[in-house]
């Protein structure tokens, strides 16, 4: 190989610069963001007339015109003011849930890198303007419509406009679409049209993640029309009860209405949505961007994580550290990407016959390169050191080059410039260039997995180098390292394809690169483990180099020599009967990843799959949660993900599931709370011949409703994370939202209730003390002890809207006894200590009884599901 002299440099062909960051400014203003308008919000008006619509405030409207008929006033107010009250909490919860979203969408929006003042920089794609020069890679999403006027090996995927799944090779002077993928290559665009001009629409239309009902809302729609059918049954034998006992259709009508609406859960939809929402902005700040809301409760059952390697186990911070040539082995000094550190063979400087094949080696693999390497920028920064941009495997072996003195970049390229590329993908393994020497001729550098180049199809060695090459190779994956494979030829002309190339190379040498584990990856694996999610490794890398982190990380025992790592090849030769058995793949294919998944997930498994390759995107959108790296990641698969890890760490995942079994309990707490609040309230009422005539007035059935339901409802759902629950497996998938106990539990807290609320009046009529207002008091406080009871961690000052809510409604519920206002038209009488007493009493029990089904309820494996699905 001819070595690439400085001084001969022709200039460097002359770049675009871009527009300067002011001309971009002004184009902003004068053309618009880069986006289609976007929805005009929800008028409020509208939101309130769908809050009025619902069947059940219809009746209650109807219930206010009946009162108003018969001229029971009082009742009219009340009904009235839980209508009001009603509207309002669920307009505020909706306009709430909707804006979470909102903030959720605008933080995980698509990027685009463009060239300012000579300068690549990454803006949001909403932000690009005519005349940008767009700069393409792979795995990117092309952010405005634009005309290419640079190319190597551009492959673009149209399917998204075009229905055609075959990608299409893209040369200078064609027009690119918003809204397409780079599958491979690389390529420079001038933008041509923004936002409504151009094919964006369809972009918002891809990503648009719709905004139906998840299937957790589907199964409470359900069980909601189910709970209102039985309820307005039973209010129906009350209705038939009064009648029986003489008294006036038009009260129990009303009466019978008030308890209806009192008893199901009405508030149920909007607890959920704002429960799903609150729960996507705390995992957003806990670096977890959920793209999709029905995400935030599959999170919290999943059962299955696979996880790739590089960067997500390990560092990602790739160093050369030895180089095997045919005839001398080098070992290289230094960390990160910094190009300093030593060089040393046979632990001493290399003679200049010994340079010459290590730097002609290594300025191969910094030509078969699209990686640069950056030096520090600010004044020295304490953690400021030099970064990788671009495949962290090539950086790092630019470092290297530098180490060992080769010519920098810029040199090569302008001394060999690249005439063509094939450039490397996961399936290919390997990654060929032709540069056009000094001297006319064409040289072939090629870099790729060992079993991808030490191949006599390639290479044009004797069989007995390419035996030893291979030994060596298999020995420093063993010991963990990640080992390419470097080649080089001269040919007289460019081939017609770049891959025709590939064959009679000279093979100079191995590098071994070590990426280490991460400190905390160990630590994650266990926290899943803990938490019984199946962790397993599926990478590209070799299976000895698989091996040696997954039993770093402790994903293998120690002593996994029984254990199976499972290659690529065993599964397209079919050896492998059942996938879910193994737990690390190696040398695997995007497609194998999409078998992985499937397999586990037709054993009922809920899989959550990392990914970040332009390949990935099926698999992430297969897994019933796509992960995605929000730093390294590539466009494509951010974009076909249901989670962007914003820091790059494996355990976000773990604390976005703790997050998601927080909002699935804490879903599953209000509606053992509400559902036995509402049966209570039944179950007194129809005990009506037992105590009195009426045990309670329709207002004071409603006053209970707004205070339990509404107040302390919704502060529910903020609750903290549970002690154990990440300690505990996951529910299974099919589990019903009341299963694992949860009927059981409140059918009977509701009977406890009941059964203290009436001995509480029966004693209060036998002390003469006003029975009716007594056991208004007692239904109330019952269920606040109730609340506070459930709470897993009693005392936590987490959510301080708890206990502030409870107080508020104890607060009101004296209010309605003593202000005479609020007295006459709830038909309340004040009363004494012994009367206070008595409610509390109920409260206490109240409250034992939700610690002690609590209790019962951890204690319970959740997989003693009543599976309703
Ligand atoms: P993973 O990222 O899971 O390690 P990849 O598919 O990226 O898997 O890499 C598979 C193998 O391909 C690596 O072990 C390495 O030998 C080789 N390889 C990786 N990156 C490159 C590259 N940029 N050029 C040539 N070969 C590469
Ligand atoms: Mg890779």
């Amino acid at each position: 190989m001819s070595a690439p002299a400085a001084s001969q440099a022709p200039p460097a062909p002359r770049k675009p610069r871009g527009l300067t960051e002011r001309e971009a400014e002004r184009r902003l203003v004068e053309h618009g963001r880069n986006e289609i308008a976007a929805q005009s919000p929800t008028p409020l008006y509208a939101r309130v007339l769908a809050q009025l619509r619902d069947p059940l405030v219809m009746v209650l409207i109807g219930a206010v015109l009946l009162t108003i008929a018969i001229g029971d006033h009082a009742d009219s107010i009340v009904i009235g003011l839980v209508i009001l009250f009603n509207t309002a909490v669920g307009v505020t919860q909706e306009i709430r849930a909707d804006n979470a979203v909102a903030a959720l969408s605008a933080m995980s929006a698509p990027g685009a890198r463009v060239l300012r003042e000579g300068v690549p920089r990454e803006v949001p794609a909403t932000d690009v303007v005519p005349g940008d020069v767009l700069l393409l890679g792979e795995g990117d999403i092309v952010a405005a419509d634009a005309e290419l006027t640079e190319a190597s090996a551009l492959l673009v995927d149209e399917s998204m406009l075009t229905g055609e799944s075959v990608a299409v090779d893209k040369d200078p002077g064609t027009a690119l679409s918003a809204g397409t993928v780079v599958v491979r290559g690389r390529g420079v665009a001038t933008v041509a049209a923004t936002g409504a001009a151009s094919a964006l629409g369809r972009i918002a239309a891809l990503l648009e993640g719709g905004r139906e009902p998840t299937p957790l809302q589907h199964r409470l729609a359900s069980l909601g029309r189910i709970l209102a059918v039985a309820t307005l049954g039973l209010c129906l034998v009350v209705f038939v009860l009064g009648l029986m006992q003489d008294l006036p259709v038009g009260i129990m009508a009303v009466t019978a209405i008030s308890l209806a609406v009192a008893a199901v859960p009405e508030s149920l939809p909007a607890v959920v949505t704002l429960a799903l929402a609150l729960g996507a902005r705390r995992m957003a700040t806990r670096h977890a961007l959920v793209r999709r809301l029905p995400a935030v409760e599959t999170l919290g059952s999943v059962s299955v994580l696979a996880t790739d390697k590089t960067g997500t186990l390990t560092e990602g911070r790739m160093v050369v550290q030895h180089v095997w040539m045919p005839r001398a082995t080098a070992d290289l000094s230094g960390v990160g990407y910094e190009p300093e550190g030593d060089v040393l063979i046979a632990g001493r400087r290399p003679t200049q016959a010994e340079w010459d094949p290590l730097r002609e080696l290594l300025t191969t693999a910094a030509l078969c390169n699209d990686a640069s390497i950056r030096p520090p920028t600010g004044p020295a920064a304490p953690d400021d050191r030099w970064t990788p941009m671009g495949d962290p495997t090539e950086a790092a072996l630019l470092t290297a080059a530098a180490k060992a003195g080769c010519a920098d970049q810029a040199t090569l390229h302008a001394s060999h410039p690249r005439a063509d590329e094939a450039p490397f993908d996961s399936l290919r393994k390997r990654m060929t260039t032709l540069h056009t020497t000094p001297e006319d001729r064409v040289l072939v550098c090629l870099k790729g997995a060992p079993e991808a180049i030490l191949d006599p199809a390639v290479l044009a060695d004797p069989t007995d180098l390419l035996h030893t090459a291979e030994q060596q190779a298999a020995l420093l994956a063993a010991r963990g390292f990640r080992v390419l494979a470097i080649a080089s030829g001269t040919r007289d002309e460019v081939p017609h394809h770049p891959s025709d190339a590939e064959s009679g190379l000279r093979l100079l040498g191995l590098v071994a690169i070590s990426d280490p584990p991460k400190t905390e990856a160990a630590a994650t694996i266990a926290a899943c483990r803990a938490a019984g999610i199946t962790p397993i490794l599926i990478t590209g890398d070799h299976p000895a180099t698989a091996r040696a982190v997954a039993t770093e990380v402790g994903l293998l025992p120690a002593d996994s020599s029984h254990e199976e790592v499972v290659t690529g090849a065993d599964l397209a030769a079919g050896r492998i009967a059942d996938l879910t058995t193994v737990r690390v793949f190696a040398r695997t294919t995007p497609q194998q990843k999409l078998d992985i998944v499937e397999a586990w997930r037709s054993r009922g498994a809920v899989t959550a799959m990392t990914g970040d390759g332009v390949n990935d995107g099926p698999a992430l959108r297969q897994a019933d949660i796509g992960v995605a790296m929000g730093a390294r990641g590539t466009e494509v698969a951010r974009q076909a993900a249901d989670l962007v890890l914003t820091n790059d760490e494996l355990s976000t995942v773990v604390s976005a599931v703790e997050e998601g079994r927080r909002v699935y309990d804490n879903i599953r707490r209000f509606l053992v709370y509400g559902l036995a609040g509402g049966a209570a309230e039944i179950l007194v009422m129809l005990t009506g011949p037992l105590i009195g005539l009426l045990p309670l007035r329709a207002g004071q059935i409603l006053w209970i409703n707004l205070l339990t339901h509404g107040l302390t409802g919704v502060a529910m759902g903020a609750e903290p994370v549970s002690p154990g629950a990440m300690n505990r497996p996951p529910r299974p998938p099919g589990q019903h939202i009341l299963g694992a106990g949860a009927w059981q539990r409140l059918l009977l807290l509701a009977t406890v209730v009941t059964a203290s609320c009436l001995a509480a009046a029966l004693t209060a009529r036998a002390w003469d003390l006003p029975w009716q207002s007594v056991l208004f008091l007692a239904l109330l406080a019952g269920q606040l002890g109730v609340v506070l009871g459930l709470r897993s961690r009693l005392l936590t000052k987490e959510n301080l809207f708890l206990p502030l809510a409870v107080l508020a409604s104890a607060l009101l519920a004296a209010a309605a006894l003593y202000l005479p206002a609020l007295r006459s038209i709830l038909e309340t009488e004040p009363l004494d200590a012994t009367g206070i007493g008595l409610a509390a009493a109920t409260a206490l029990i109240g409250f034992i009884a939700a610690r002690v089904v609590r209790t019962a309820f951890h204690a319970q494996p959740p997989t003693t599901a009543i599976s309703h699905t």
